[in-house]
């Protein structure tokens, strides 16, 4: 019989038990493997049959076994200590408390669309939402006051399970929110708070909010599920990534407003301070920079261009898209639709319809650009490695025109990950034991201890993880075929199918084109002789889910499902479906080699082969996102890339190519040269090598401290500054920047420079010769220092383009004809060859974060 429903009904503790309760609820346990310990401790099997979760354990165990241990002295202890533990972890001072509280943010309000935080509460589909986690716990561990806000997805992402014929299958199993980490935020009369949000035709949509504690952060999801709700609305929340753009707006409409009504609840509620810093994961949660501004014309009786001044100066934007085609579009009508036509109500009456269009606008005006809608909304915005940083430059470069790409003010910031979720047992022991202590990890200087471990040790802890991965993945391999239809009988040869001696190679990753899961099988025949190889085979682990909508994706992954079948390679070869946190975290810590073959430069950073190399694995990949910016020639492999090629079939096959080539004269033969112990030396020093070099940059933990200095102080020092009063008015810097923004924008068509001058050169000008430079300018009205004049100089090529100039100051020095001003500057020659310059104008204000903020510029 099948039941209608299930629900979770949560063990009752003894008494002597009760911190077993908060141990269980804090996510904490998820990177604290002395806790997980404790809890596998309670009942080994049990703890393996309820997937490592501490509240379906509780749930599960027998009272009489809770009772046992009610009385058990050497539980008890440990449990004490852990509570204590944990009690310290949440209260003692940490990085942030030791800076300076007058430059910091007193609260940062983190959006994403997806956290993945622990494998209980899957809430991600991929890199993004473990990113997302991982800026979590770091910001914990850090002590950052940081508040997340996303959504609770009843199903989450899918579980993938194959057909017998190789095709995916999705499974949305129904999430209990009762059963898992989370507690309903109430007030205080213990009364559930609803956001509600007005939609079109006098519905109301309503979301109650679920808190998960992740470590000192809270995470507030919101969850549209209730019976409050009219039935179509409930779905909202249903699934991630799952439906329409109509579904999809709804969920963003309810994570950016509906997640700054909850965060205003839950500061009510819990006596904290309003964030001062608003961080933007990705564009989807932008509206909430529209309710912002609402809340501010609204509450403070401002005007919308003094509120949306305010919201910039305290937003960040960080950008993780580097194609168009990967950005957030609605048809502006249906943004439209919500937002209700000038002199209707829609979502925020108070802000015109017209105005948060144009948040959105784009060169296709039928088209609202969510991208271009965070960049508006935040004075800072970041990609997520080097090369992301240059490629979002030029992609965004439309919102700058005028500028050179390299002047487009989107920085970059490169991801991390978060060590003690991702780095194995075995390591973190070690690193303790070289360090002193877990923290002590974050000073890169520590690492250089690894010199002095023994070859030896590192070689068997490598070994020792390479085999418990093999375990797994028969494991898996068991589990799959037997899902497919398989029988036991026909199942044999898993038991000896993979092999801990044998280099093992992991590639798992979501199944998008540009990732190329089949790049490896464009030469079949060169694959199977590598995976066959007598005296140096190698093992090869494919891992990863594909958009349920996306059939070419699929039948990606059937190819590799149909290769790894076959009985002559199927002992070397394997899909294992469901890739998640569990099985990455096998993968990462049983790996040899990290493979990753993206289109470049289409991986705007990538994290996994991070994850791999913080257990000592080494990365054989495109240099694209994080590896453009770290290899170093020693610590794996670069892939040599075709890229600029315009045949993508031609290119598939130089860089197939370059991959078989690596991995036979490179990849085997390090590996498998041992000396008389059996020890792969040259091996082992390219993983200490990449422990030490990659370790401490790889780490979430110096991902959040950049952050919080390039970020978050400078976004709460602007936001200070412009909410100060002037005269006794309330917001009054604010006031005057955004006049300022008006009268600049105004006075700009007519700026124009109406003569260079220079003197000073001699007839053969050297390098280091001084030029001087005047320049005459009319300016529209505006004061000489409202303006910053510059002179660019540099090399020029054919067509008079400069060449990475360098940009001097000119300085005004009085009244020319007609009302204009004169402004000069002598500065040496930086450059032989050919040289130019020119002259341009900029606005300039103490209040904006750079003079190129406006995207206004007039050239001589
Ligand atoms: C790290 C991780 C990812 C992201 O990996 P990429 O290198 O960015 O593709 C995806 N899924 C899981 C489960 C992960 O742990």
């Amino acid at each position: 019989m099948k039941a209608l429903r299930r629900f979770t009904v949560r063990a009752h503790l003894p008494e002597r038990l009760a911190a077993l309760g908060r141990l269980s609820t804090n996510l904490r346990w998820s990177w604290d493997k002395p806790t997980q310990d404790l809890f596998a401790s309670i009942d080994p099997r049990l703890w393996q049959q309820a997937g490592q979760d501490p509240v379906a354990l509780l749930g599960a165990v027998a009272p009489a076994r809770l009772d046992e241990l009610a009385e058990d002295e050497q539980f008890l202890n440990a449990l004490d200590q852990l509570a204590a533990d944990l009690d310290d972890y949440l209260s003692r001072p940490m990085w942030y408390q030791e800076q300076d509280s007058k430059s910091m943010p007193s609260g940062i309000a983190y959006f994403s669309m997806e956290f993945g935080v622990a494998e209980v509460l899957p809430n991600y589909s991929g890199g993004l939402g473990i990113l997302a986690g991982d800026h979590l716990k770091s910001a914990s561990d850090l002590g950052l006051p940081l508040i997340a806000v996303g959504l609770y997805y009843r199903s989450g992402y899918f579980r993938q399970s194959l057909t017998a014929d190789g095709w995916q299958h999705e499974n949305y199993p129904s999430l209990d929110p009762q059963g898992l980490p989370l507690r309903l935020l109430a007030d205080a009369a213990g009364a559930p708070v609803l956001v509600e949000l007005a939609m079109p035709d006098a519905k109301v949509l309503r979301a109650r909010v679920w808190v998960a504690q992740v470590g000192r952060i809270p995470l507030l999801l919101l969850d549209s599920d209730i019976p409050e709700n009219e039935h179509d609305l409930r779905t909202v929340t249903d699934r991630l990534y799952g439906g329409d753009q109509e579904h999809r707006i709804k969920q963003e409409l309810l994570a950016g407003i509906g997640g700054i009504r909850a965060i205003r609840a839950f500061t009510a509620i819990e006596g904290r301070p309003a964030p001062d810093v608003y961080h933007m994961n990705e564009g989807h949660a932008g509206f909430l920079g529209v309710e912002r501004i609402r809340e501010y014309i609204s509450e403070q009786k401002l005007d919308f261009d003094t509120a949306l001044t305010l919201v910039r100066a305290s937003t960040v934007f960080t950008t993780h898209t580097p194609v168009p085609a990967g950005i957030d579009r609605f048809p502006v009508e249906m943004v439209q639709m919500y937002f209700g036509d000038d002199g209707k109500d829609g979502l925020l009456p108070e802000v015109p319809v017209g105005r948060v269009l144009a948040f959105g606008a784009e060169d296709d005006p039928s088209k609202f650009n969510m991208a271009h809608m965070g960049l508006r909304l935040a004075q800072r915005a970041n990609g997520v490695s080097l090369l992301h940083g240059r490629v979002s430059r030029a992609m965004f470069d439309e919102l700058w025109p005028g500028f050179d790409p390299a002047e487009v003010p989107i920085g970059s910031i490169t991801n991390g990950v978060h060590g003690p979720t991702w780095a194995a047992p075995q390591w973190i022991e070690l690193g303790r034991e070289l360090a002193g202590s877990t923290e002590a990890l974050r000073e890169p200087n520590v690492w250089a201890r690894l010199q002095q471990v023994d070859t030896g040790h590192i070689w068997w802890i490598r070994s020792q993880l390479r085999a418990l991965l093999v375990e797994d993945v028969r494991q898996r391999l068991r589990r799959s075929w037997l899902e497919r239809g398989a029988s036991e009988a026909e199942l044999g040869w898993i038991a000896t199918a993979f092999d801990p001696d044998v280099l093992t190679i992991g590639f798992a990753r979501r199944v998008p084109t540009y990732k190329r899961l089949t790049l490896m099988l464009r030469d079949p025949q060169r694959l199977e002789a590598l995976l066959l190889d007598k005296d140096r085979p190698l093992q090869l682990i494919v891992a990863g889910k594909s958009h349920p909508a996306d059939d070419a994706g699929k039948a990606l992954i059937q190819q590799i499902v149909k290769f790894a079948d076959r009985p002559e390679v199927r002992h070397r070869i394997a899909f294992l479906p469901d890739y998640d946190m569990s099985m990455a975290r096998q993968l990462y810590w049983g790996c040899d080699v990290w493979l990753n073959n993206p289109l470049r430069p289409l991986e705007a950073c990538g994290t996994s082969g991070m994850k791999s190399a913080l257990n000592g694995g080494l990365n054989l990949s495109i240099r694209d996102g994080w590896w453009d910016e770290w290899y170093d020639g020693e610590n794996g492999w670069e892939i040599p890339t075709a890229d600029g090629l315009a045949d993508e079939n031609r290119r598939d096959d130089i860089e197939a190519a370059a991959l078989y080539n690596l991995l036979e004269q490179s990849v085997t033969p390090t590996f498998y040269d041992r000396d008389d112990k059996g020890v792969p030396n040259r091996w082992v020093e390219m993983v200490r090598h990449t422990l030490q070099g990659l370790g401490p940059k790889v780490l979430a933990s110096r991902m959040v401290r950049d952050y919080t200095e390039k970020y978050y102080a400078p976004a709460a020092q602007s936001f200070r500054r412009t909410s100060a009063p002037i005269d006794g008015l309330p917001f009054g810097a604010a006031r005057e920047l955004s006049a300022y923004r008006q009268r600049v924008r105004e006075a700009w068509p007519h700026i124009e420079i109406t003569d260079v001058d220079s003197t000073g050169l001699p007839d053969t000008p050297l390098l280091g010769s001084e030029l001087t430079l005047t320049a005459t300018v009319a300016l529209a009205g505006l004061k000489p220092d409202e303006v910053d004049v510059q002179a660019v100089l540099g090399r020029v090529d054919a067509s008079d383009a400069l060449q990475d100039p360098v940009t001097v100051d000119m300085v005004h020095s009085g009244s020319g004809d007609g009302g204009t001003d004169i402004f000069s500057t002598t500065t040496p020659l930086p450059v032989a060859g050919s040289v130019g310059y020119t002259v341009r104008v900029l606005p300039h204000h103490p209040l904006l974060a750079g003079d190129n903020e406006l995207g206004l510029v007039t050239l001589a």
